[in-house]
């Protein structure tokens, strides 16, 4: 998550509520992208650092825990960039020059800005940041799966060419066999499903069943992931997308996207009056002018946070409401504030801890780092090996 400012309330629905479920399926590495800022936020450097310190504590007053997931910051891993150079020069230019932010990008500075190298090489820098900690899954938005199948592209390529092996599936046989009876008739089950049935759940618990098995060697574990997908040794595997489940759209204050780079966000730690007088300002059924006319939720900004924090089985009520005129604006928006303000009142709470203990927070951003640069280590002393860089 880039730090480009407070974590919303959009964030916190569509973002950090999957991620606290998914730090209890997973191993979970989830870090501050402040490279990632300075693409687009290069003249104003002084605030990515304030910015990172909030975004770590928003996550933990979230309910994201140091004890089950790493949490640590792009820019103290500098295997990251490594494997950014690395890759680049094996990425084709025509692959970036397609990808979707990029030319949105182009269309959106038609008359301004040119875009930089960094802008260009954002999704690249975004491969890196998955293959670096050999990631099978990546939660993002629809508007990122183009990115996560780009660094499937790219991991491919780079297996293909510095994966290849001599008597490659009789060794991978051989190391199905070193899985046991047992274990190595459910991988072939599993790879079978994958192969001949495309099916993905079966890829994934393949993937996980090969990365717990302890006593195989670290080339037979990138030979049996390797063998799941394709004829050569998965140095860098292959991730996958899994896209956040977030039905709702959270409009922002003026019915747009909620964004920071809009201005029309409420941040997830407002205070209790600040989302009051947020939502009191915001626009509604533009045909409901007076009291008496009936609304229309559909058209109207308001409903979307309805269907987000009023629970399902009154959200009928709601819309009824609405559409006979049987309450005003006021007192509709009062009913969503105040479930607004019951959900915020104990993540406020945790943030309050944290921004009262901040040597607490640093200190548990410097060991998810730690952490995270032994998975990086040692995903680049292999790709070091590969391309020939290995001196010794
Ligand atoms: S009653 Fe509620 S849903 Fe209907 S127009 Fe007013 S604010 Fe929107």
């Amino acid at each position: 998550m880039r730090p480009t400012g407070p974590v919303h309330l959009g964030h916190y629905h569509g973002v950090l509520k999957n991620w606290v479920k998914l730090q209890h399926e997973y191993e979970c590495f989830f870090f501050v992208a402040d490279w990632h800022a300075l693409t687009t936020k290069y003249q104003s450097p002084d605030k990515i650092l304030p910015a990172t310190w909030d975004l770590v504590i928003d996550w933990l007053a979230a309910g994201v825990n140091p004890g089950s997931a790493n949490l640590f910051i792009q820019s103290r891993v500098p295997e990251q960039a490594e494997l950014h150079l690395l890759l680049s020069m094996i990425t084709p230019l025509s692959w970036l020059e397609r990808a979707p932010a990029y030319k949105e990008y182009l269309d959106q500075h038609r008359d301004g800005d040119n875009a930089s190298f960094g802008v260009l090489g954002y999704p690249l820098l975004q491969t890196a940041d998955v293959l670096a900690y050999r990631a099978g899954l990546v939660p993002v938005g629809a508007d990122q799966a183009p990115h996560v199948e780009l660094a499937r592209e790219i991991s491919r390529r780079f297996n293909h060419l510095y994966g290849t092996e001599q008597d490659f599936a009789s060794n991978a046989e051989a190391a199905v066999r070193k899985l046991g009876k047992k274990t190595g008739k459910l991988y072939s089950e599993l790879r079978l499903a994958f192969t001949r049935y495309g099916d993905a759940d079966a890829l994934a618990t393949a993937q996980a069943l090969i990365r717990e098995q302890g006593s195989l060697t670290l080339a037979d574990k990138e030979r049996l992931l390797g063998y799941l997908e394709g004829d050569s040794v998965a140095i860098l595997p292959e991730p996958h997308a899994v896209l956040s489940a977030s039905a709702a759209k959270m409009p922002g204050l003026d019915g747009r996207k909620m964004s920071n780079a809009y201005g029309n966000i409420i941040p997830l730690r407002a205070e209790p009056d600040d989302v009051a007088r947020s939502l009191r300002n915001m626009p509604t059924d533009p045909k409901r002018v007076r009291l008496s006319d009936p609304g229309n939720p559909d058209d109207c900004p308001v409903w979307q946070f309805h269907l987000v924090f009023t629970p399902e089985n009154e959200q009928v009520a709601v819309s009824e409401k609405c559409r006979s005129a049987g309450w005003g604006c006021i007192e509709c928006k009062q009913c969503v504030v105040d479930r607004i303000v019951t959900e915020q009142a104990p993540v406020r709470e945790r943030a309050k801890h944290f921004e009262e203990n901040q040597d607490l927070v640093h200190s548990i951003v410097a060991e998810g780092t730690e952490k995270a640069r032994d998975a990086a280590r040692a995903t680049l002393e292999e790709v070091r090996d590969a391309m020939g860089l290995a001196y010794r």
